[in-house]
């Protein structure tokens, strides 16, 4: 009896593992062609300074639409992408699909001010890392510090040298550094001291919960002061309620994104967004 369940159970594992391993091989092999045939595209998220009306940036997200699946989420295609050497292909075509776009709708620098990648580890890789971000924004008509790159904590110690060699080279024609989900990586503090970055984005998940757990409340507003502390721009994502707004802004945040003020969007939406604004 026992032995028997005991048989069933290392089946039903292994058939779900079996299917689990299938779908992320297929998934995988999707990923290639997509990435291939040029099937992703990109969302924009506006980001607002809480103290004056208008666009203070724009987060650039990975999209893809499986044709069979539906929306993949980017927490699932974008590890996958990065497991298995294909994050620098989406990478360039993400930068140069997104200065593309703004270029040729004339949004950048005007009503874009800043235009924000999230990036990776392996971008930072050998000496092609330099090459690419320099390839992927010579597209640009003006001045390089409307790019930002947005990188965390984990995937900047994961890759420390090649992240610094390739930062020197950026900054020094602009291009910004902000450290992206602040606050729920490993050493935090030695991050700041290691990398020569000008904005820390304050991770969603101590936004959350803001008015309903002290001590998350707490958290961000000690963050808000080292930021402030430390003369580097701080930024809260994942802002959905006037009541988190309201506390980030007696806090001294400088900067919200959330689904308060704007989702992630096309172009097309994202043109008709900044019409409304300016009417
Ligand atoms: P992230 O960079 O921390 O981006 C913030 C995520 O929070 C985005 O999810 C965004 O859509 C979502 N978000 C924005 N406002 C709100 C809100 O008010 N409430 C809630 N609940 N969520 C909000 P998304 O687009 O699914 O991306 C997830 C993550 O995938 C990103 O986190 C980033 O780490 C990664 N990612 C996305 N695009 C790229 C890319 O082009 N390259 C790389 N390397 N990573 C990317
Ligand atoms: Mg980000
Ligand atoms: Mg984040
Ligand atoms: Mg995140």
């Amino acid at each position: 009896e026992a032995k028997s369940m005991g048989t069933n159970r290392l089946r039903v594992y292994k058939s779900e593992y079996g299917e689990h391993a299938s779908r992320r091989t297929k998934l995988l092999f999707d990923l290639k062609a997509a990435i291939a045939n040029r099937r992703l595209s990109v969302a924009y998220q506006p980001q607002f300074k809480l103290d004056e009306s208008g666009i203070s940036g724009v987060e650039v997200l990975a999209r893809w639409d499986h044709p069979e699946e539906g929306v993949i989420a980017p927490d699932v295609f974008i590890p996958l992408a990065e497991q298995h050497g294909l994050i620098c292909d989406i990478t360039d075509f993400i930068m140069q699909t997104a200065i593309q776009e703004l270029t040729n709708a004339d949004l950048l620098y005007r009503q874009v001010p800043r235009l924000s990648f999230n990036v990776s580890a392996a971008d930072f890789n050998n000496s092609h890392g330099t090459e690419r971000f320099l390839h992927n924004l010579a597209e640009l008509t003006g001045d390089w510090s409307v790019i930002e790159l947005e990188l965390t904590e984990t995937s900047a110690l994961l890759n420390l040298a090649g992240v610094k060699g390739v930062l020197n080279v950026l900054r020094e024609r602009g291009v910004q550094v902000s450290l992206d989900d602040f606050g729920t990586g490993y050493s935090s503090l030695s991050t700041l001291r290691l990398l020569p970055i000008q904005e820390v984005k304050i991770d969603q998940s101590f936004v959350r919960d803001l008015a309903t757990n002290a001590n998350d409340a707490r958290l961000v507003k000690t963050i808000i002061a080292m930021a402030n502390a430390l003369n580097l721009r701080v930024i809260a994502e994942g802002v959905e309620s006037q009541q988190q707004a309201h506390y980030l802004k007696q806090a001294g945040c400088d900067e919200v994104q959330g689904y308060l003020y704007a989702k992630p969007m096309n172009l097309k939406a994202l043109q008709s967004f900044i019409k409304n604004l300016s009417s």
